[in-house]
């Protein structure tokens, strides 16, 4: 079984939106901070405010999921047809009319491929794939919020002291720094007006260093080929706010025989991506033994910053020993 964990997620408003303009207005994003009871999230938006949103409560869904990269949802052995990107993290995207096309969140949003063709979205691995139709025929809309190129600020989960220059400094978000194998687009860095840089949280488990203070779009999304939280994939959660389901299938679920055994599968790409890691160019170090990554759990682990010097240490909880092991170390 894998799991999902709730806090951390990436979203928007969705279909049952009830609330004024304290997330920014349509389009603009926010991560869920913490499941409450019945049926109910509490988001902080990327603009700084909080709600209190129904995630199924009613059966109303006031947040549609815009990303879950922060949370490790990944698609082990997929390869985007159009960037190459291998294991896409958060939504695949598969083509209906053409049985080789799969397309990573950003290529889809991009347009890549014919957008004439109808698609179905895994949400993840295993999961029901859902049918969304033409992109050419849907309603896309700009994303605002911390996504790259965005301005940015010191925000309610701000821990590193004044790296930023001061209380009311502004920064840039630069792009998304990578981690390791289990998340992507969960922590971005930032170029501060005093010419320091580091990197920070956008929505790893559910904490953001720095809040947004624009309104440019900076992305997009296909409103109504989102998942809504509460709904569908996105229900049943236990009472941490874990949706658990089981990893490990094929991409295409009707792909039959000759395909790869789904197990082999997913060891084979577990080890690729620890080499991958091992191999990484440009800030990852990893300790000299990287141990296989299946006895460890995104929800399990943490995250802390040296002020001095930068550097940021990833720490994952081993599920078998429940000892806590530094996995690596991000050089600044
Ligand atoms: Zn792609
Ligand atoms: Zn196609």
């Amino acid at each position: 079984m894998e799991n999902l964990a709730l806090v951390g997620l990436r979203v928007l408003r969705g279909p049952d939106w009830a609330g004024g303009d304290e997330d920014g207005g349509e389009g603009h994003l926010g991560t869920v901070k913490e499941v409450l009871r019945n049926w109910h999230v509490r988001v902080l938006w990327d603009t700084g405010q909080e709600s209190i949103c129904k995630a199924g409560a009613e059966g109303k869904t006031e947040l549609r999921i815009f990303d879950t990269a922060a949370v490790g949802v990944h698609h082990s052995g997929s390869l985007c047809s159009s960037c190459g990107e291998k294991d896409i993290f958060g939504a695949l995207w598969s083509c209906v009319d053409c049985t080789t096309c799969d397309l990573c969140t950003t290529c889809y949003v991009l347009d890549e491929h014919d957008t004439d063709h109808c698609f179905y979205r895994l949400d993840f691995q295993n999961a029901p794939r859902v049918a969304v139709g033409q992109r050419k025929a849907s309603v896309r809309l700009g994303a605002v919020g911390l996504l790259p190129g965005a301005r940015v600020r010191r925000g309610k989960d701000w821990a590193w002291g004044d790296q930023d220059g001061g209380q009311d400094s502004e920064g840039t978000l630069e792009n998304y720094e990578e981690v390791g194998p289990l998340f992507k687009r969960a922590l971005m860095r930032v170029r501060w007006v005093n010419g320091g840089t580091n990197i920070y949280r956008v929505g790893f488990k559910g904490n953001v260093d720095v809040v947004c203070i624009e309104e440019e779009a900076r992305f997009f999304y296909y409103r109504d080929h989102l998942p809504c939280l509460g709904t569908g994939n996105f229900a049943g959660w236990n009472d941490e706010g874990i949706i658990s389901y089981q990893a490990a299938c094929s991409v295409h679920p009707d792909e039959g025989d000759g395909g790869i055994n789904s197990h082999d599968k997913d060891k084979r790409s577990r080890s690729a991506l620890l080499e991958t890691a091992n191999g990484a160019e440009g800030g990852t170090d990893l300790p000299a033994k990287a141990e296989d990554i299946s006895d460890v759990h995104p929800e399990d682990s943490s995250v802390a910053q040296n002020e001095d010097c930068g550097k940021m240490t990833l720490s994952f909880e081993k599920l078998s020993t429940n000892k806590t092991e530094r996995l690596w170390v991000l050089k600044n």
